[in-house]
């Protein structure tokens, strides 16, 4: 059984306890692959190496910087096939998607990230006859990161390619559950020859590895995606070590639709927005508002294309809707449709836990499932579920469905369909939501500022947000 390593230093580690954990394919439900068990010790060494590596990468032109990383995501594109295979073994989603969205984005990144360094600039400020003012950046040293298992390369990339861009070492951490295409970048890395210790990957669990990343004393600066939970704890470790923090966390949210949308787009998107990645992406609208008018014409088009999606083995190209990731998030899953019935929640499709036979037979697979009739301040509303799970409620007014929408302890997408430009710049301003979607969904450009608000984040990525982010800024003073 292959026997997944760190990447330490340049070179794949053993776990120094020796110990290494099962890796799920969950469409299946079989280990097929070991993860190390790592702990503090190898989070110490990784930090070492990325430690002795910083003064010759932080210095190093940007341009030969660029080369590298454009190196690393030429290397991605070569192998998309693999990557694509390795992604959606790990992780359950659709083949098709993997090699469409996820492995492409993270070529993506190292891209943008690779060509971004090229464009920085710094400010001046002039005070007259009296003084030059200038900002300096320089790289923060070595920074941590830390990724979830729903978008793993991709969402490792985010993070790790800002942060080699910006001329720090990184020791970086992607989930258990989804550790192989990190481990496949890794090998990557070993072939064309990218300098020892500049990235390092510790595999293992997050209370363990990823809490020795962001307590370690040499690691100032953490960038961490996944739930909201876990980003309290971190926070709670690292604002008392006064560390850099950019956290990018859960969501819960709200698809609009007035009736003055395109109506079928709006159907037609509402559907890919709720149970894309079977619903386990942060930025999946899950709470449906929908204006009274217009309500149960939308639910009888959104309930027969919900009915049209095929959940099943993601190496069928049929198959829309593959493999929960994991067998506790199935569970957790389940818990929450069990919860939104007791609650007084109408399931009008889907519901139940599918069984695709054949090879998967023990796979975690769901329905897609949409509940109606709830309150917009139950629990089903209130919390994230992650999964291929939306409820739809009906609203009379802006001021109402504001209400709604903002009801959550989450800020991160929302999204609003309607064709008055008026109401969209209302609207816009008063969504509280890092991110609002205008008849679209999911339409990034990297340059944009990603992010969310209360509970869902502090800080954005992308763009020269995140290359910012890696860096310290001085003003320098100079009396003429
Ligand atoms: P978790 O918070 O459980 O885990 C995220 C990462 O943190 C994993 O690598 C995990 O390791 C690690 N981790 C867990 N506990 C700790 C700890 N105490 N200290 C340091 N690291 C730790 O999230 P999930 O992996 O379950 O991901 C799903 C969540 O991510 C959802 O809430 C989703 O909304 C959010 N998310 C947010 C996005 C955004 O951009 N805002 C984008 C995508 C997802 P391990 O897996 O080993 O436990």
């Amino acid at each position: 059984m292959q026997k997944i390593q760190n990447y330490i230093n340049g070179g794949m580690h053993a776990p120094l306890s020796g110990q290494y954990l099962d890796n799920i394919n969950p469409s299946t439900g079989e280990v097929y692959s070991l993860i190390p068990d790592s702990d503090e010790r190898d989070v110490a060494l990784a930090t070492e190496a990325a430690e002795a590596a910083f003064p010759e990468w932080s210095a190093m032109p940007k341009e030969k910087r660029s080369r590298l990383l454009m190196k690393l995501s030429d290397m991605i594109l070569k192998n998309l096939d693999r990557f694509a295979m390795a992604e959606t073994v790990d992780q359950g989603k659709p083949l098709w998607l993997s090699k469409t969205v996820d492995i492409p984005r993270a070529v993506a990144n190292f891209h943008f990230y690779a060509t971004a360094a090229l464009h920085t600039h710094t400010e001046s400020h002039s005070m007259e006859d009296t003084a030059l003012n200038y900002t300096l950046r320089t790289p923060v040293g070595v920074a941590g990161c830390i990724s979830p298992w729903n978008l793993p390369l991709y969402l490792f990339t985010w993070k790790i390619a800002p942060a080699l861009a910006a001329g720090c070492t990184v020791v970086a951490k992607p989930s258990e559950i989804t550790p192989m295409t990190a481990y496949l970048l890794s090998e990557l890395c070993i072939e064309i020859g990218f300098p020892k210790g500049v990235l390092n990957i510790v595999h293992g669990l997050g209370p363990k590895v990823g809490m020795a990343i962001v307590s370690h004393p040499k690691i100032p600066a953490i960038s961490f995606t996944g739930g909201t939970k876990t980003g309290e704890i971190i926070a709670r470790t690292a604002a008392p070590m006064f560390k850099k923090l950019s956290l990018e966390l859960g969501g819960k949210n709200p698809n609009i639709i007035f009736a003055d949308a395109d109506f079928e787009k709006a159907v037609h998107t509402s559907v890919r927005s709720s149970f894309s990645n079977q619903g386990e992406i942060c930025l999946c609208g899950s709470r449906i508002f929908v204006e009274r008018s217009i309500y149960e014409k939308f639910k009888v088009a959104f309930v027969e294309e919900t009915k049209k999606l095929k959940v099943g083995d993601p190496l069928q190209e049929e198959s829309w809707i593959g493999a929960i990731a994991s067998k506790g998030h199935k569970e957790k899953i389940l818990s929450y449709i069990q919860l939104a019935k007791e609650e007084g929640g109408k399931i009008i499709c889907g519901g139940n836990e599918v069984n695709p036979g054949g090879a998967c037979k023990n796979g975690y697979f769901i329905e897609p499932t949409v509940i109606e009739g709830l309150a917009f301040d139950c629990r089903t509303n209130q919390e994230e579920i992650f999964g291929p799970v939306v409820t739809l409620m009906p609203f009379d007014t802006e001021e109402e469905v504001l209400k709604y929408a903002n009801s959550t302890n989450y800020g991160l997408a929302a999204t609003l369909w309607t064709q008055n430009l008026s109401r969209t710049h209302r609207m816009s301003a008063k969504i509280q939501s890092g991110i609002i979607w205008v008849n679209c969904w999911l339409l990034r450009d990297l340059r944009t500022p990603f992010g969310g608000m209360k509970g869902s984040g502090v800080g954005r990525e992308g763009g020269f947000e995140a290359l910012n982010f890696f860096t310290e800024e001085r003003n320098v003073c100079i009396r003429l």
